[in-house]
């Protein structure tokens, strides 16, 4: 079994805003792209052709409809990684000391030379995050694009998260969790950001962004409508000029 640091320096994460996701899962092809183009290891498709198809994927989008007891049904997407614990049952529950919790950052990462596969870490998590990547016999699971955060061959813009950089809608964002003083943190504090299953004590350090109900949006729109009604009801100037000559074509 492996340990878990007491603390950590800082706890870095995502946080994912489930209200301007638009599902359209270019964070999914953008983490695929940079873990199997670049600097990490491959992570591998079977049957990628034919008639069932799998692979390994460190993030995924699911999406959900869901109705509310008053108001109108709402489509929900949401997007599924690691979301580095700092109580994570992954790491405990490894026999040999492959998943560990970085000190320096809280990143929670697989060292591939030592997994084994015997799939306990997958087993124990609560969110099904970790995936056994079948050509290759390892666990693999989101590593927070380490890869990328601390490269200094990157521009500094990229130093990013793969999905973060992508995500056309930005509703992703990459930050310390546990400075108070962060964008991030302040961004969780302004939008009552939530744990995703907190009864299950793994204390996420990645945080969501509930949906605001529908409802309010269409509170916005009457507030536009006076905007929208015509100006006029008797066209004047160059319009009516226009509407004169048009009647009598
Ligand atoms: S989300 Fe799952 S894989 Fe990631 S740290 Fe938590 S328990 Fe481990
Ligand atoms: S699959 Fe690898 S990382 Fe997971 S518990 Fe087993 S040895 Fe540890
Ligand atoms: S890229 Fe952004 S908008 Fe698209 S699915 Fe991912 S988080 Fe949602």
């Amino acid at each position: 079994m492996t340990q878990l640091p007491q603390s950590t320096e800082r706890k870095m994460g995502l946080v994912i805003d489930l209200d301007t996701c638009v599902g359209c899962h270019a964070c999914v092809i953008s983490c695929k792209g940079w873990n199997t183009e670049n600097y990490g290891a491959p992570l591998s498709d079977q049957d990628a052709y034919g008639s069932n198809p799998s692979g390994t994927f460190l993030n995924r989008v699911h999406s959900y409809e869901v109705t509310p007891d008053e108001g109108h049904a709402q489509l929900i997407h949401f997007p599924k990684s690691c979301l580095h614990c700092e109580d994570a049952p992954c790491v405990t529950v490894c026999p040999t000391g492959a998943s560990y919790k970085r000190v320096e950052d809280g990143i929670v990462l697989v060292n591939e030379s030592d997994c084994i596969g015997c799939g306990l870490c997958a087993w124990s998590c609560p969110y099904g995050a970790r995936e056994l990547d079948q050509a290759e016999g390892v666990m693999k699971k989101c590593t927070l694009c380490v890869d990328r955060i601390y490269n200094e061959n990157l521009p500094e813009v990229d130093r990013i998260p793969s999905c973060v950089r992508t995500c056309p809608a930005g509703a992703r964002h990459f930050g310390d969790l546990g400075d108070p003083n962060s964008d991030v943190s302040k961004l969780v504090a302004e939008r009552e950001g939530v744990d995703l299953m907190p009864e299950m004590g793994t204390k996420p350090v990645n945080k969501y962004l509930p949906p605001r109900p529908k409802d309010q949006i269409e509170d916005q729109i009457d507030i536009l409508a006076p905007l929208l009604a015509p100006v006029a009801e008797e066209p004047k100037g160059f319009l009516g000029w226009l509407d004169k000559t048009l009647e009598k074509l």
